[in-house]
């Protein structure tokens, strides 16, 4: 079994329109959406939801306002600035800004604090026209997506070991952030997309950093090559310099957005295009890799 997991150095690269083009293309594969903060693509893979868990992303704290007297003793110590006064003059705990230490609820002297289990994400197993999806939804302003990310990918690897599988197909986040290493560690191959931006070049240098000192190979696709020739050939030169194997160029097509209004990938939509043919000769490449 071969985990590949599709990362961008930034958002709006073509990411998801990627995973799911690969997705009508790989068979006996399970699919996993790794970017929690931002889980889109169930919007063209329409699950249908089998199981469903929540996530305990940790603690925080909650002040019982019964009990409390306002002494300030928590406000002055909490080190993350999230207890501050409302609007009727009460301490209270901004859960976003709350870091769930605990050292407020061991100091207070009227033992006014509790922490509190937060179960505000949640993650499922769903079955699709494609196969299976482990995805997940985060609560706004949630943190520690990194942790949910390792618990998708935990139970997209058991679904895909018990189904013997021959891929698994991890749609990562955007960026190098704690998410986008959660995605990598572990995994088989990375297909890196890349707009032919100044941004999306310097973003995907970034991401290559992050991905080698994890020693995996990296493959590349150029999104939308045709946009700015420029740039595109100093990717080239970037991936040629850095062993980079570039897997596929796409070019800008109305088509690709076209596609995702009607919830399909490209391969559904277009099937005898050019583009699709593209998308067959990208997923041959890294198969035999
Ligand atoms: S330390 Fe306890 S009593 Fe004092 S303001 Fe905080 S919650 Fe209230
Ligand atoms: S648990 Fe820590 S971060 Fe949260 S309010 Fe208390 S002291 Fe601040």
């Amino acid at each position: 079994m071969k985990e590949i997991t599709i990362l961008s150095g930034k958002g709006g690269a073509g990411k998801t329109s990627v995973a799911a083009a690969i997705a009508s293309i790989a068979q006996n594969a399970v699919f996993c959406d790794n970017d929690v903060d931002a889980a889109d693509l169930h919007l063209i893979f329409n699950p249908e939801i089998k199981e469903s868990y929540d996530f305990d992303s940790g603690t925080v704290a909650v002040i019982d306002t019964e009990i409390c007297t306002n002494c300030g003793l928590c406000e002055e110590h909490c080190h993350f600035d999230a207890i501050h006064l409302n609007s009727s003059e009460q301490l209270e705990v901004n859960p976003f800004q709350c870091e769930g230490c605990r050292l407020c609820e061991r100091i207070c002297p009227e033992n006014a604090i509790e922490s509190v289990h937060n179960l505000n994400n949640h993650w499922y197993v769903s079955e699709t026209r494609f196969g299976t999806l482990v995805h997940a939804k985060m609560g706004p302003g949630e943190e520690n997506s990194g942790k949910l990310v390792t618990e998708v990918r935990r139970k997209a690897k058991e679904i895909a070991t018990g189904i013997k599988a021959d891929y698994i197909i991890n749609d990562g986040p955007p960026g190098i952030g704690c998410s986008a290493i959660a995605s990598v560690t572990g995994t088989d191959a990375v297909l890196l997309v890349i707009e032919p931006t100044l941004s999306g070049l310097h973003d995907a240098e970034r991401l290559v950093e992050l991905v080698n000192s994890f020693n995996i190979p990296v493959f590349a696709v150029i999104n939308k090559f045709d946009i700015n020739t420029e740039i595109t050939n100093k990717v080239e030169n970037y991936l040629i310099e850095n062993k980079i194997p570039l897997v596929g160029s796409l070019p800008f097509d109305t088509k690709m957005v076209e596609s995702m209004v009607h919830r399909k990938t490209i391969i559904e939509y277009v099937p005898e295009e050019n583009i699709s043919r593209e998308f067959y000769s990208i997923w041959d490449k890294i198969v035999q890799n």
